[in-house]
């Protein structure tokens, strides 16, 4: 029953006064979700994440994963009790060197009670111990976590963390992270960024990793099994770590013809986006099963199945691009996606023009081209897709079709500075798709609100002026097939699950 209240305001307060200590008056528990209405209960409330710490080890024969996050964190209000996003099995934790309360609730939420409720903008160090084998969890019906024949690899999108370390699992919590893993000898272990050294006693390797520049949690991977590391610097000087593993029988070679590459690729992309934002580059190629890649940081996830048909540069091109795109500058929400993979689809269509398989415009009118105005491909909007869309082809090709789209609009000059000019302006941080057209506008000097909203806010075919349907040689009815679409095309199965 509601009953109306009759009783003032100051003397409520002053009621509740007598009942709580003051200091806890004021604290309450922070919320499940970091408030992004495509995936309400993803990252948590009331802190600010800026440093992991992950000790682990990892037993590949029976997929047991164990080990302790320390969690370097600061509050945002004042805390009676927080969440974790986590599945696997905690023994203990510990705020600020005492022991917590803690319990488990929803599909992935770790909810922590420190002994003495936290003062809004105060440091926190969160300390979990915990076990478990990642391979027997799930949340939602689904897992993440990728067994193979000799061990197991972390890397999905959006959610890929909560099978192997507690977080805060949003991209609006960045932090930096030092990684380090003990396998049984003759397994490696790879993570993010630079390896810092490795050490062998009784048994067990330990790989440390350290990632120095922020990194959302989904972007954190690891990969376990055995891998031939290959190292090198790329000619504009960033230092390049790469991993294959043993087992990728016939695509082994077609993997290296294009992974290898990624120092030479980086470079060119410096050209259009700016200086490398990372202290190392590179990727790896595990032996899962799965279809997709995936723009881990400064360490990209390839599936053996992207080299199926051969070497692909281009799935290379797309995943270094999100260096720049979307791990740099990471987007504020799930529904600012287009900021990563417009641009990382782009990305390939400046490739396709590089190696004279067929410009951007050319892939540009392909695409318009291709979907006739009832084709559902139009209803997508990649501005704002709906979380069931996320990943749809539209939110790729519509996505760098808009871009092509303010290209024309704005001219090359203005173009190509917005391009290079956007990772500088929010370099390690978040941004949106309206914080994009804020900055396009005030380099190029143009009002773009409508040509934003025709190309990635309306459910419909735009009419043809940037798209230049018109501009078909005579008697032709359509585009031809650009030579560097298929290889393109490739990339895009990437978040089948
Ligand atoms: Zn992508």
């Amino acid at each position: 029953m509601h009953r109306r209240i009759t009783v003032p305001g100051a003397l409520a307060a002053a009621c509740l006064l007598l009942a709580i200590p003051a200091s806890a008056a004021s604290h309450s528990p922070g919320a499940p979700g970091i408030g992004d209405p495509y995936y309400p209960d993803y990252g948590n409330g009331g802190y600010d994440v800026s440093h992991y710490d992950l000790r682990l080890k990892y037993q590949p024969a029976t997929d047991e994963l164990e080990g302790t996050a320390t969690i370097e964190a600061r509050t945002t209000q004042d805390l009676s009790s927080f969440d974790l996003d986590f599945l696997l099995d905690v023994s203990e934790v510990r705020v600020n060197g005492a022991k917590a309360a803690f319990t488990t609730s929803g599909q992935h939420e770790l909810v922590v009670t420190p002994r003495t409720p936290l003062d809004k903008g105060t440091p926190v160090t969160v300390v979990v111990r915990y076990r478990g084998v990642p391979s027997t969890k799930s949340a939602y019906g689904f897992t993440t976590w990728h067994r193979t024949p000799d061990g197991a690899v972390a890397a999905d999108e959006p959610e890929a963390a909560w099978w192997w370390f507690p977080s805060n699992d949003h991209p609006l919590d960045k932090a930096t992270y030092d990684v380090s893993v003990a396998v049984p000898d003759g397994t490696q272990a790879i993570s993010n960024g630079t390896l810092q050294s490795t050490s062998s006693k009784l048994g067990w390797t330990r790989y440390n990793w350290r990632q120095n520049k922020p990194q959302a949690t989904y972007l954190a991977t690891l990969a376990l099994g055995k891998f031939d590391i290959t190292t090198g610097t790329s000619e504009g000087g960033v230092p390049v770590v790469n991993a294959y593993s043993k087992d990728l029988g016939d695509n082994d070679g077609a993997a290296r013809a294009s992974v290898e590459r990624t120092g030479e690729l980086v470079d060119w992309l410096s050209g259009y986006f700016g200086p490398y934002p990372f202290a190392s580059a590179g990727g790896y190629v595990p032996n899962t099963t799965t279809g997709y890649a995936l723009e881990t940081q400064t360490r990209v996830y390839y599936s053996p199945k992207q080299f199926a048909n051969g070497s692909n540069a281009s799935v290379v091109v797309h995943e270094l691009a999100h260096q720049w795109y979307g791990d740099s500058v990471s987007l504020k929400g799930w529904k600012d996606i287009w900021i990563n993979e417009g641009f990382a689809r782009y990305a390939q269509w400046l490739w396709s023009e590089h190696e004279g398989e067929g410009t951007t415009q050319e892939l540009a009118d392909y695409v318009y081209a291709s979907h006739p105005a009832d084709d559902a491909f139009w209803t997508v909007k990649p501005g704002d897709p709906g979380p069931d869309n996320q990943f749809d082809a539209a939110v790729y090709d519509r996505g760098a079709l808009a871009i092509q789209a303010l290209r024309n609009a704005i001219g090359d000059d203005a173009f190509f500075a917005v391009l290079k000019g956007w990772p500088q302006r929010h370099a390690y941080g978040n941004a949106s798709v309206a914080d994009f057209q804020k900055y396009a506008e005030q380099v190029s000097g143009k009002p773009l609100a409508a040509l934003f909203d025709t190309w990635l806010f309306q459910p419909s075919k735009p009419a043809a002026p940037a798209a230049r349907a018109a501009a078909l040689a005579p008697g032709r009815t359509a585009p031809a097939r650009p030579e560097s679409w298929r290889r393109i095309e490739a990339t895009n199965d990437v978040h089948a699950r």
